[in-house]
């Protein structure tokens, strides 16, 4: 036997035959395919983050703090500044969103029980789920009239209703399509879930247009919802790792028991804290990228393709003859996109205006064949 047949005949039967997650990572001029900031760190955060990492270099013989309660603490701050009062003991943080997620998971889900999400939405979700045990059920997301990517609330609460999900997923803004839920929707799937978790992904939350209040507004008395965010996206710290959620501190109690003990490295909590003590200027390039978005779906539109308004730093857009065929072809002239697997469809990230302009460039070149 070959090593990889030995290895399949070890792995779990629910893995064999699966493929990883794998947005390419390529070397290209313009790159907008994983709804990153393109901005880099501001000189004087780089310098605080460099001044953090050194003392806590000193001390990397010692395990960090396993409570992370400064950078807890600091989480809340930041997020109490959209109104609504976040405490410490609300907030949870991993490497990423997407660890955030894998403790949710791993406390509530597991085998025996599943999670429902509403596709397209982050790829993610699913398989973050079935990688703890949990079975994902792919709920739908519009009916026959609504906008294509709508959740419609009726027939998500039904949906719910019928399968008795033990994890909902929400996501809002959603990932790939743009939109953000309103809040109605958000209640009525939580009442309907009875007593599944529900988890409102908002790695977009900063980017929505005004008027989307986020579902932190609804956490008070309700122990079974939970926000998770993101400084990857509109924080500009992809690279650093750090994902959070705000929940009832009963429930942020429960991620104790499936974390890893350390699992947010010294340097990680100190580089997030120099961030988050620069909270506007790393939030500075915010409104640039709005406006990038807008006029992304404003030309899109224009060219005659069609465009998702989007609350979120990316597109959707459809009206794609084939959209793997237009995927290359923006590659070849250096521009790269996603193919979210959406037929006719393809999602591009809002980047610097150099950037969305050499996108709309090479798009404009091929719609006349490719539309
Ligand atoms: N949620 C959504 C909706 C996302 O799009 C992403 C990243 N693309 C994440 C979570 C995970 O981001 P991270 O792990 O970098 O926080």
């Amino acid at each position: 036997m070959d090593a990889r047949a030995t290895v399949d005949s070890m792995l779990r039967a629910d893995l064999r035959g699966r493929t990883a997650y794998g947005a390419p990572q390529l070397d290209v001029a313009v790159a907008l395919n994983t709804n990153e900031n393109s901005y880099p760190v501001p000189d004087v955060v780089v310098e605080a983050m460099t001044r953090a990492v050194e003392v806590a270099a000193r001390g990397l013989n010692r395990y960090p703090d396993r409570e992370f309660t400064a950078l807890r603490g600091d989480l809340a701050a930041y997020l109490s500044r959209s109104g609504t009062p976040v405490t410490t003991e609300q907030v949870w943080a991993g490497n990423g969103s997407n660890e955030v997620l894998l403790h949710l998971l791993q406390a509530f889900g597991g085998p025996g029980r599943t999670a429902l999400g509403f596709t397209p939405a982050y790829s993610m979700h699913p398989i973050i789920t079935t990688t703890t045990g949990t079975a994902w059920v792919d709920g739908m997301r519009g009916v026959a009239g609504a906008g294509a990517f709508d959740l419609d609330a009726a027939s998500a609460v039904g949906q719910v209703r019928q399968l008795r999900p033990d994890v909902v997923f929400l996501c809002s803004p959603n990932n790939p399509t743009g939109t953000a839920l309103d809040l109605d929707t958000v209640v009525a799937v939580h009442d309907a879930a009875e007593h599944a978790l529900v988890v409102v992904d908002e790695a977009y939350a900063e980017f929505a247009r005004p008027g989307t209040p986020s579902a932190l507004t609804l956490l008070a008395d309700r122990p079974r919802l939970v926000v998770t965010r993101t400084m990857s996206k509109a924080f500009a710290l992809a690279g650093g790792r750090l994902g959070y959620l705000a929940a009832d501190p009963a429930l942020v109690d429960a991620l104790r028991l499936v974390r890893m003990p350390y699992h947010l490295s010294t340097p990680t909590q100190a580089v997030a804290r120099a961030a988050l003590a620069h909270a506007d200027l790393m939030l500075d390039t915010v409104d640039v990228v709005k406006d990038q978005r807008d006029r992304i779906v404003t030309e899109l539109a224009r060219m005659g393709l069609d465009p998702v308004p989007s609350d979120a730093n990316f597109v959707l857009f459809g009206g794609l003859a084939d959209s793997h065929v237009t995927w290359q072809a923006l590659l070849d002239r250096g521009v790269l996109v996603r193919d979210v697997g959406i037929p006719h469809y393809l999602r591009v990230t809002a980047g610097t205006p150099e950037e969305t302009t050499a996108f709309l460039d090479a798009l404009a070149a091929l719609v006349p064949t490719h539309a």
